[in-house]
C-alpha cells in the first residue's frame, strides 16, 4: 500500500510543513480516512461524478489517429468530454463533498491558468460554500477568461503579487491562508503534490479515470492494454490513470513538458532534468538552481507549468515503474494538430505532449499492441495561444 502511514512513497512525500499546520493535515486524514470507507459518502460521490460531472467517460478507439501513426491500436479515455472540460472536477467534487463532511463554510485553492480554480469554484457553488481563489497577477492577466468564469460562479479571485507571480507563488499563498483560517477553511489543493495526506487523497479521487478504463478495455480488447500514456504537471490524470494497474505487467509513459527544449533550461521537467528537494510541503523531484533555489518552470501550456511533481511519479521513477520522456511546446503544437485532424478532437494542450509521443511510441510498439492515452482536457481554454503560437490569420 502506498504511501506508508507518515505519507511516503519511498524516499518521497511527507509532511514538510510549519507546526500550525501540522494539526490540520492530521484533522484531514482523519476524517478522509473515516469517509473514504464511508458507504454514504462514496455512494453520494458517485452520484455526483455521474450525474453532474458526466461520468462514466468513454473509452473511444481512436481508429484514424491509430491508422495514420502505423500498427499499434490507440485508444483514448474521455476527460475532456467532462463539466470543467478537463480531468480536475473529479478532485474538487470529492474535495468539497469532504469539506461539507468536515462541517467546513469555506474553500480556498491555488490557480495557475485558472483551470483548477475554474473546477473548484464550480464544485463549491454547487455544494454552497464560500469560494477563494489565489491566482498570481501575470497569471490573472493571461488567463482573463477563466477569472471570468471563476466570478461568475460566485468565488472571489485573490491576485498575488509576489515572487514570479505565477502558481507557486499563489500555492505559497493558499497554504499561509490555510495555517490563518484553518477551523473553517477547507483547502483544495489541485494535484497530486502538497504534504501528506494530499498526495494519495487526490489520486484516490482521480483512480476513477484507470478503474473505469480497465473495465472498458477488458470489454473492448478482451485484455488489458500494453501502455497506459499521460501527461504529467503535478500528475493527477496519470496517476489516476496508472495505479489501478500498479500490480499488472502494462507499461506507463509519463510525459513532462520540455518547453522550449531541455538544454536550454526553460522547461517544466523535474522527472527528467530535476533533483529531490522539498516544495510546498513533500519531498520529490523538483527544478532547482545550483544553489537550490526553485527555479521558474517554462511551458506553452499552463497546466503543466509548475517546477515540482508528486511524489508517487518520482517513486515511479526511482523504482523503474514508470518512464518518463520530455516533449517540447513546437512537438505539442504538432500534437494538437494531429488530434484534431485526424478524429476531430481539439485537445488542451496538457495532452497534446503526450499525444506527440504517440507518434514515437506507436513506431516502436508494433502490430497489434494497444494504448491508451488519458486526454485530460479540451482545448478550447488554449485557443487563443495555439492561434498565436502557428501564425494563423482569421
Ligand atoms: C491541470 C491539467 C493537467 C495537469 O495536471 P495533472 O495533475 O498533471 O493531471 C493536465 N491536463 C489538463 C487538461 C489540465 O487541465
Amino acid at each position: 500500500m502506498l504511501p506508508n502511514k507518515k505519507g511516503y512513497f519511498g524516499e518521497f512525500g511527507g509532511k514538510y510543513v510549519p507546526e500550525t499546520l501540522m494539526s490540520a493535515l492530521a484533522e484531514l486524514e482523519h476524517f478522509y480516512n473515516f469517509l473514504r470507507a464511508d458507504r454514504k459518502f462514496i455512494k453520494n460521490l458517485r452520484f455526483y461524478l455521474k450525474n453532474y460531472a458526466g461520468r462514466p467517460t468513454p473509452l473511444y478507439f481512436a481508429e484514424r489517429l491509430s491508422q495514420r501513426l502505423g500498427k499499434a491500436k490507440i485508444y483514448l479515455k474521455r476527460e475532456d468530454l467532462l463539466l470543467t472540460g478537463a480531468h480536475k472536477i473529479n478532485n474538487t467534487i470529492g474535495q468539497v463533498l469532504l469539506a461539507v463532511a468536515m462541517g467546513k463554510k469555506r474553500i480556498i485553492a491555488e490557480t495557475g491558468a485558472g483551470q483548477h480554480g475554474v473546477a473548484t469554484a464550480t464544485a463549491a457553488a454547487k455544494f454552497g460554500l464560500e469560494c477563494n481563489v489565489y491566482m498570481g497577477d501575470e497569471d490573472i492577466k493571461r488567463q482573463a477568461l477563466n477569472v471570468l468564469r471563476m466570478k461568475l460562479l460566485g468565488a472571489k479571485v485573490i491576485p498575488v503579487h509576489s515572487g514570479s507571480k505565477t502558481l507557486k507563488d499563489a500555492t505559497s499563498e493558499a497554504i499561509r491562508d490555510w495555517v490563518t483560517n484553518v477551523r473553517t477553511t477547507h483547502y483544495v489543493l489541485g494535484s497530486v503534490v502538497g504534504p501528506h495526506p494530499y498526495p494519495m487523497m487526490v489520486r484516490n479521487f482521480q483512480i476513477i479515470i484507470g478503474r473505469e478504463t480497465k473495465k472498458q478495455i477488458l470489454k473492448a480488447e478482451g485484455r488489458l492494454p500494453d501502455y497506459l500514456v499521460a501527461c504529467v504537471g503535478g500528475g493527477s490524470n496519470a496517476i489516476g490513470l496508472f495505479y489501478p494497474f500498479l500490480q499488472t505487467k502494462v507499461k506507463f509513459i509519463g510525459v513532462e513538458a520540455a518547453g522550449r527544449s531541455l538544454s536550454s533550461g526553460l522547461h517544466s521537467a523535474p522527472l527528467a532534468r530535476g533533483r529531490t528537494g522539498v516544495l510546498h510541503g513533500s519531498k520529490s523531484y523538483l527544478l532547482q538552481d545550483k544553489n537550490g533555489q526553485v527555479k521558474i518552470a517554462h511551458s506553452i501550456s499552463a497546466g503543466l507549468d509548475y517546477p515540482g511533481v508528486g511524489p508517487e511519479h518520482s517513486y515511479y521513477k526511482a523504482i523503474g515503474r514508470a518512464k518518463y520522456v520530455a516533449v517540447n511546446d513546437q512537438q505539442a503544437l504538432k500534437g494538437f494538430k494531429l488530434l484534431s485532424e485526424t478524429e476531430g478532437i481539439l485537445p488542451a494542450l496538457e495532452p497534446s505532449h503526450a499525444i506527440y509521443y504517440l507518434k514515437e511510441l506507436a513506431k516502436r510498439a508494433g502490430r497489434n499492441k494497444i494504448i491508451v492515452l488519458c486526454l485530460s482536457g479540451r482545448g478550447d481554454k488554449d485557443l487563443d495561444i495555439i492561434k498565436k503560437a502557428l501564425g494563423i490569420k482569421l
